[in-house]
């Protein structure tokens, strides 16, 4: 694949770690990445409750790929869980550490403003911005090995990255055609502070070599997008493995679309 300026896009990563992989977008994550003419050698699908009913695809896809999937449990609101995640998959990872880390659990209330509870918010807080903010800390030495690892020079998604799955709602600029549609305040609010977390994460850690950038999938027609979503989760989610394997340093605290457009703050 060749990027915008023309550099060829680098090869997969060896290493993945999704979270919220048991449904939705995240399923789908971890199906084209495992099922994909060039699949992850390890990858690590994270989800709040393995072991439960909402587990059930997830865990018959590994069952299929035992020696690629790891489920690993990790609730984004739960400090503990993430740590014990980290220090689980740091076990299991070799010498060429962390490459890519997909922040994909999100948590959505619709209300408006005046019917925003503190639950909405707390929780659109917890799961939206505390979570990737805790991940990003937990497995930041994953990721440094990766970085130090690799003898590729500059920035790329098969070398160390952090991929948020945001929202065109965490737009500044898209709430004047977009609020009457779907108000989501607390949601709009969290995903504004993931992209800032991101844009920090970026600013921060340029120096380790490790890239971060925040997506958005579209409208995609999953339990959140619901039945009138524009677009399917496999079309959204090969939009994005293309978008996240063309990533460059040029792209570096990047706010972009399952197409690759860049999406305003
Ligand atoms: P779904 O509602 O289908 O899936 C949400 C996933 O997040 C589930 O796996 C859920 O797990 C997980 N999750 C929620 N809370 C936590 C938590 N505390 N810890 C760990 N996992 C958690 O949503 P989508 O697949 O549609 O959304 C994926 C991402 O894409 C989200 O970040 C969302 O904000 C974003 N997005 C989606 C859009 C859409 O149209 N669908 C549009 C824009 C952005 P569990 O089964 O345990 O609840």
């Amino acid at each position: 694949m060749q990027t915008e300026a023309g550099e060829m896009a680098a090869s997969q990563p060896v290493s993945v770690l999704i979270t919220g992989a048991n449904r939705g977008l995240g399923l789908e994550m971890v199906k084209q990445m495992v099922e994909g003419p060039n699949p992850a050698k390890k990858l690590f699908a994270c989800c709040r409750d393995p072991d439960g009913s909402r587990a059930a695809a997830l865990q018959t896809l590994a069952k299929k790929h035992p020696n690629i999937i790891c489920v690993v449990r990790l609730d984004a609101t739960d400090l503990c869980s993430i740590k014990q995640a980290a220090q689980q998959v740091g076990s299991l990872l070799g010498t060429g550490g962390l490459n890519l880390l997909i922040n994909n659990a999100g948590f959505l209330a619709k209300a408006t403003l005046q019917d925003t509870t503190p639950e909405d918010m707390q929780g659109s807080f917890n799961t939206n911005v505390m979570g990737p903010m805790n991940i990003i800390k937990e497995f930041l030495p994953h990721l440094r090995t990766a970085a130090k690892a690799s003898e590729v020079p500059g920035m790329s998604s098969s070398k160390a990255a952090v991929i948020s799955i945001s929202s065109f709602l965490g737009s500044f600029e898209s709430v004047k055609h977009s609020y009457s549609f779907i108000p989501a305040v607390s949601y709009r609010i969290s995903k504004a502070g993931l992209n800032m977390l991101t844009l920090c994460a970026a600013e921060e850690l340029k120096k380790d070599g490790i890239l971060f950038s925040v997506l958005h999938p579209g409208w995609v027609r999953t339990d959140m997008g619901g039945e009138e979503g524009e677009i399917d989760a496999p079309e959204s989610v090969q939009g994005m493995l293309s978008v996240m394997a063309s990533l460059t340093e040029k792209q570096n605290g990047a706010f972009l679309d399952y197409k690759g457009n860049t999406i305003a703050w």
